[in-house]
């Protein structure tokens, strides 16, 4: 997708790259440079040094060097265009494509992210606040989830009613069924595709939600847990739960853990070591390497000791040699969460 370059001008003039790095490293002004730990490589005295009037970084250390476009793309793992549309973004830029077709389905697709943020922030406002949704906070919290972890994983509550979401959202039907958040009934009627779940937001490796995980209440019936379907803007062979917010932490320990499941994520970070991620309810597949190699070349299988995390780590293996990662299985001392 080629990006306009009025666009790409307006990202690099309009964005402040101090406050980009900022997030990331400690900055302290040195006369009319900023001045840090470098966050590409290693070490303990600083050699990073920002030019904030000219948009340009530097590294004396490692000499990784570029602007804020650049500094997207290495920090975040984005290519050139994901990168100037995260600035853009941010910066409130309209994105414009050089060929129309571009812009069409691009439109398409923010319809669609836009959906599932809102219901994110629907299906999380419920959770926290509506009395329906005591029964699932207090399982949370026997389950040692608490409200911070609840926040920062965007935790939600579906209740149990037919078309609570779609009401309240309010979109075309298109945009409910394209997004899997909800299907049509028989009449035709939009209608909810959790009901009395809680929800685990699935978010892509650029911060957009793109997914569900439903799990039931104990003793409620039906499966455990219930998926969003395959969508033009979720892949399941190409999502791993938690690399968003793992991200970081993952490049700068060069290790990926891999677990089975949501709340073992969650679990890892409760513990201390953020760099864990899961499928969505399948198997691992070569896309998932493939994308875990992008970030670490060390990859820790952290599954149950049962049938399906030993196939896991035999699969792994084959892979090992034709993706240059090499692959540890253990067993980590972290409290199991909502299993
Ligand atoms: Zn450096």
């Amino acid at each position: 997708m080629a990006i306009a370059a009025d666009v790409i001008e307006q990202v690099r003039s309009r964005v402040n790259l101090v406050e980009v790095v900022q997030p990331h490293i400690a900055l302290r002004r040195v006369g009319r440079r900023w001045q840090g730990l470098c966050p590409f490589h290693a070490e303990k005295t600083p050699s990073f040094y920002v030019n904030e009037e000219l948009g340009l970084y530097k590294c004396f250390g490692c000499n990784a060097s570029g602007d804020v476009i650049t500094f997207v793309r290495e920090i975040e793992h984005l290519d050139f265009a994901q990168a100037v549309e995260y600035l853009a973004a941010r910066a409130g830029v309209a994105m414009v494509y050089t060929d129309p077709g571009d812009n069409e389905e691009r439109k398409r697709k923010r319809r669609l992210l836009d959906a599932v943020a809102a219901a994110v922030d629907w299906y999380h406002d419920r959770l926290l606040s509506r009395d329906d949704a005591g029964p699932a906070r207090a399982y949370l919290r026997d389950r040692g989830f608490d409200g911070d972890m609840v926040r920062a994983f965007r935790l939600g509550w579906a209740p149990d009613e037919w078309d609570a979401l779609v009401r309240a959202l309010n979109l075309p039907s298109d945009v409910i069924v394209g997004t899997g958040l909800g299907y049509l009934n028989r009449g035709q009627r939009q209608t909810d595709a959790f009901r009395g779940r809680i929800l685990f937001p699935i978010f892509n490796d650029q911060g957009d939600p793109v997914a569900f995980g439903g799990r039931v209440m104990p003793g409620a019936e039906g499966h455990k847990y219930k998926n969003s379907p395959e969508t033009k803007i979720y892949s399941k062979s190409r999502t791993l739960y938690g690399l968003n917010w793992a991200k970081a932490e993952i490049v700068r320990e060069n290790e990926i853990i891999v677990c089975e499941g949501y709340t073992d994520v969650i679990g890892f970070h409760q513990a201390g070591m953020p760099r864990a991620v899961a499928t969505c309810g399948t198997a691992l597949t070569e896309e998932h390497v493939r994308l875990m190699k992008k970030f670490a070349n060390r990859v820790v299988l952290a599954f149950d000791a049962d049938g399906a995390g030993q196939g896991a780590a035999e699969r792994f293996y084959e892979w090992e040699h034709s993706y240059d990662v090499t692959v540890a299985v253990a067993a980590f001392p972290v409290a199991r969460g909502v299993a």
